[in-house]
């Protein structure tokens, strides 16, 4: 089939102004009928047609008549009605088979037959395989919804929408019924019937309505539901306070499922969680999985405006409600925990997941311009790109001008379906300014390369910098244009004090930071009254997402790390001097960065007075998939090498004793405590002992063996586990063991173990995964169990991955196969693992390309697989 392009839309012909929906809810076999109100634009004079996938049609009347056969036709996923008008009423009864659905889209079974529970998932195109739609975002219809289903099977029974009554039948059936009264698009839909239980909490808004908040699980999990609940009330309230934006109906649920394809989905008053995203308690959660659950509950909630009240036109808008709500969620965590960290947790994963992706051949706009499958496109581009996109209008806007220009956007769009044109048209337009400039940046692909050269003039006193940028051609893009680029800087003079600012042309209140705005191909900004020759921090806070080139040399950077007050941007000069320490080590030269950033650590540990989890931060240098991403022909064991032998210098230089006494002290202090300050200091101590063990295992090894066996929570254990398995300590085994029986019943616990296994590197890992995945715990058909092996793998684990011989690249494929047979959306996104293939050194690379060339060759690939392998073969 064509591929659908942005450039092709066109308004909806027919709506729908009111769906009832029936469900005669089974495990084998659900009965849906639908009544849709229709409405049609008499401009658009088209017939009827409506989405419907794997739908078994049982009947079709049109205005409370039989349809005969001639008067519609079923055929390619679409459903043609003769004969409909303006004010029509199409009712169509389908038949469903949820317990065989093992896509997880539409209605499917989560858990057993006998034990487990029915659900739906519709975006983005799930509800069409539930009943005959026009199943596109910008047709926003009112539902009223009714389930029936047997009693005892079905104790629960949960719709979006307020509850409109409920009731018993005489045949140990009984039914309720939903109705929301916001129009909504379809893939907010959802259903959720089983064997459930909750906890519930009230809340009362700052405009008044009082609503049940519900969070629902299986019986076995609901215990570690509550920090879900405070984390909900938490983002409800910042949501107020921040955004002036008040929940809308008298419930808000929450579900939690073991089997699902995403993180969470915002459905309209029921959302519905992965429970990875959810569940949080001490024994089986880490510090990481708490913050995780925090920002999901906050994503979720946050879209019920940033989605919901206002959505997309169509799916190129992704970005719109995804880049947006990231970016709320981002704010709402930098409010709750430190917002220093915050910023380098998201660069990191922008330069992890994101830059890569930008790079290689599956490359797209955050408003791409065209999609086979839209599944492939829920993308770190979309997301965490988008969301530094709304950063820097926000940046350019300031926080009040960014407030107003959301009323607006919320205020004028509530409702509808918008653009990313409506979005940048109403931020603007409430700060009489015009910030159609930036649009640009939603159609380009790529990474910009921004490179800056300063010049100090020491008899005029003035430092000319100048900026350069420049975007590599990615696939289908070959041209590229100037962005607007704005960039935060500050100078420092040689005692690392941030000097005064004083611009050609500026006015305003002399500062020590200033933003400039790269709107050219190339511009010099001039600085007057420069006294000495200042060393430049550019970028500050990250406030835009490229590439910097800076042609800093190790003393400067480390002038930065040591002075800079600014926290991310501390983190950003020693990644920036780790680099540069990379590269020496790579090309074995001179080891000026290297000694810099010994120097300038070692120091930082000795003085101890830096905030812990930041230290922990600094004391890590970039990850490999970052390193790999500077290579022309990456040879992804070589950086793992080089990475190993630059963090063994950073033990060897900080010392195995002065870190082995600090271990200690950290080590005293354990605490199940998950206030910001605890889990600081448990990241400082995991850190520590990761680097004592590269110094003295000898050491380490009985004092991470110690850890595991004595940790009051997840975040000791599995870090101690994580040190014994990656050092090979005669203490790993029995530690695994002892893991495996204590969890045996804990399904993402068990995860963890098959992800830290996963992720060990190294030539071996391989065989590693390959007995795992015929683990009788292990199964395809559960997305969680795939990522935390499979995903943990291939992503996780380049130098276990990319194996010199092609093993890996093989066992991919295998995988891919029968995994497309099940889940094509999972298969698909496991599969962007060979992105980046092009840029190995030759061997990894003629491995790389007969696997993917094999897998383009099949037959019967889904729609989602082969729309990925043919992208990253280009
Ligand atoms: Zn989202």
């Amino acid at each position: 089939t064509a591929p659908t392009r942005l450039d092709a839309y066109r308004a909806p012909a027919w709506r729908v102004e009111t769906v009832e929906l029936d469900f005669e809810l089974a495990i084998d076999s659900t009965e849906v009928t639908a009544r849709l109100h229709l409405r049609r634009d008499p401009a658009l004079p088209l017939p009827l047609r409506l989405d419907g996938e794997n739908l078994e049609l049982l009947s079709i009347a049109l205005d409370g008549a039989t349809l005969p056969p001639d008067m519609f036709r079923y055929t390619d996923n679409v459903l043609e009605v003769d004969g409909a008008r303006d004010g029509s009423v199409l009712e169509t009864r389908v038949r469903l088979r949820p317990a065989t659905n093992t896509a997880l889209e539409g209605l499917y079974l989560s858990g057993s037959a006998e034990a487990g529970f029915l659900l739906t998932q519709c975006e983005a195109e799930g509800f069409r395989h539930i009943t005959f739609f026009p199943d596109r975002p910008d047709v926003q219809a009112r539902y009223t919804v009714t389930l029936r289903a047997d009693r005892d099977r079905f104790p629960v029974l949960l719709a979006g929408g307020n509850p409109d009554g409920a009731g018993v039948l005489d045949d140990g059936r009984h039914w309720a019924r939903f109705v929301d009264p916001h129009p909504k698009p379809s893939y907010l839909f959802a259903v959720v019937a089983g064997r459930l239980q909750s906890i519930e909490r009230d809340y009362v808004t700052a405009d008044g309505r009082a609503v049940t908040l519900k969070i629902w699980s299986e019986a076995d999990v609901i215990d570690r539901c509550d920090y879900a609940m405070d984390a909900l009330e938490r983002s409800m309230r910042w949501d107020e306070q921040t955004y002036g934006r008040n929940y809308d109906l008298d419930v808000f649920h929450v579900v939690a499922t073991h089997d699902f394809n995403m993180g969470a989905m915002e459905n309209k008053g029921l959302n519905i969680f992965n429970a990875k995203y959810l569940l949080a308690d001490p024994d089986s959660s880490t510090d990481d999985e708490y913050r995780h659950v925090e920002s999901v509950i906050a994503h979720e909630y946050f879209h019920n405006w940033s989605g919901n009240r206002v959505t997309c036109r169509d799916w190129f808008q992704l970005s719109l409600k995804e880049g947006l709500t990231v970016f709320r969620e981002q704010s709402f965590a930098a409010d709750m925990n430190s917002a220093s960290l915050k910023r380098i947790e998201d660069v990191s994963l922008l330069r992890r997941a994101q830059f890569p992706e930008d790079a290689g051949p599956l490359a797209h706009p955050v408003r791409p311009a065209q999609y086979s499958e839209i599944n492939n496109f829920y993308t770190a581009t979309v997301y965490e790109k988008g969301a530094e996109l709304v950063r820097m209008l926000a940046g350019c806007l300031g926080r009040e001008g960014f407030r107003r220009g959301m009323d607006l956007y919320f205020a004028r769009n509530d409702g509808h379906a918008a653009t990313l044109e409506d979005f940048l048209g109403a931020l603007g337009e409430a700060n009489h300014t015009d910030l159609t400039p930036y649009l640009a940046w939603y159609g380009q692909a790529g990474t910009p390369r921004l490179q800056a050269r300063g010049k100090y003039d020491a008899a005029a006193h003035t430092y000319a910098l100048t900026l350069h940028q420049h975007t590599p051609a990615t696939s289908g893009q070959p041209q590229k244009h100037a962005l607007p680029i704005p960039v935060k800087l500050a100078l420092f003079d040689g005692a690392g004090q941030m000097m005064i600012l004083h611009m050609d042309g500026q006015t305003a209140k002399p500062q020590t930071e200033c933003v400039v705005v790269l709107e050219a191909d190339e511009q010099t900004f001039v600085f007057h009254d420069v006294p000495t020759a200042p060393v430049p921090s550019l970028l500050r806070g990250f406030s835009a997402p490229v590439i910097l080139d800076c042609d800093y040399d190790a003393t400067e950077l480390a002038l930065l790390l040591r002075h800079d007050p600014d926290g991310f941007n501390r983190w950003e000069a020693s990644q920036q001097l780790a680099t540069l320490a990379y590269v020496e080590l790579r090309d074995g030269g001179a080891s000026h960065a290297l000694e810099a950033w010994l120097d300038a650590l070692s120091a930082l540990f000795a003085h101890n007075d830096i905030e812990p989890a930041l230290l922990a931060n600094l004391l890590t240098p970039p990850g490999e998939v970052e390193w790999a991403e500077r290579e022309a022909s990456v040879d992804p064991a070589r950086i793992h090498a080089l990475r190993q032998q630059l963090q063994r210098h950073l033990a060897e230089r900080i010392g195995a004793d002065a870190l082995h006494q600090c271990y200690l002290v950290l080590a005293a202090e354990a605490s199940l405590s998950l206030d910001a300050a605890s889990q600081a200091r448990r990241r400082l101590k995991q850190r520590v002992l990761e680097l004592l063990c590269l110094a003295d295992a000898d050491t380490a090894q009985p004092l991470a063996a110690t850890q595991y066996s004595s940790a009051p929570g997840m975040t000791d254990r599995l870090g101690a586990l994580t040190v014994l398995l990656r050092s090979a300590a005669a203490q790993a085994p029995a530690a695994l063991a002892h893991y495996r029986q204590r969890y045996d019943d804990n399904a993402l616990a068990l995860d963890k173990w098959f992800m830290a296994q996963a992720q060990v590197p190294g030539e071996t890992a391989l065989d590693r995964v390959s007995t795992l995945q015929r683990d009788a715990s292990f199964t395809l058909k559960n997305p969680n169990r795939v990522q935390s092996l499979l995903g943990a793998f291939v992503r996780a684990n380049p130098s276990g991955f990319h194996r010199a011989d092609g093993a890996g690249y093989r066992f991919l494929a295998g995988q891919l196969v029968q995994l497309d047979a099940l889940n094509p959306q999972v298969a698909a996104r496991l599969a962007t693992a060979f992105n980046g293939w092009q840029r190995l050194e030759p061997g990894r690379r003629e491995a790389a390309r007969t696997v993917i060339d094999g897998l383009a060759d099949r037959d019967g690939l889904s729609r989602n697989l082969r729309e990925i392998v043919a992208n990253v073969r280009k």
